[in-house]
């Protein structure tokens, strides 16, 4: 993908703070970050989001994101973290170039992920079930 940021990023195209690359996977710091060490995982090769990225890449990425987790642990004393994924542009995915999200989390940092929840679907579980068929 010629014009894909995270791909020139890959190739040393386009500047990046790196944290860490091995030969499936590049983890750098993201240029807006929402706290300190917030850093992005991608796989080295080009796949869009979650619904085509294969076995082997999303397996290199997770292992990666938990052990950069455990580093940032032990180096850094960091207890608390989300990693967050988005897909398609409804899912809110802005850069098509399946990513992770890292983000470290501490009392008082001012950030706040927060679900409206809707416990009266409750009643549709049975059905949502049946209609998967899995
Ligand atoms: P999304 O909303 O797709 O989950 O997140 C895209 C992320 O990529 C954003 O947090 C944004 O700050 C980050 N980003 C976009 N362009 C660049 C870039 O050129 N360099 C880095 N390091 N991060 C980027
Ligand atoms: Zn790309």
């Amino acid at each position: 993908m010629s014009d894909c940021i995270f791909c020139k990023i890959v190739r040393g195209e386009a500047p990046s703070w790196k944290i860490l690359e091995n030969e499936f996977v590049y983890a750098f710091l993201d240029i807006n970050p929402v706290s300190q060490y917030h850093t992005l995982v991608i796989p080295k090769k080009h796949f869009e989001n979650i619904f085509d990225i294969d076995d082997k890449y999303i397996m290199e990425i997770s292992k990666v994101l938990r052990h950069l987790s455990q580093v940032y642990q032990q180096r850094l004393g960091i207890n608390n973290l989300q990693i967050v994924n988005s897909n398609g542009s409804e899912g809110q995915q802005d850069v098509f170039h399946l990513h992770f999200h890292i983000v470290p989390r501490s009392l008082g940092d001012g950030q706040n992920i927060q679900w409206r929840t809707h416990p009266e679907w409750r009643t549709q579980f049975d059905q949502w079930l049946e209609e998967l068929e899995l």
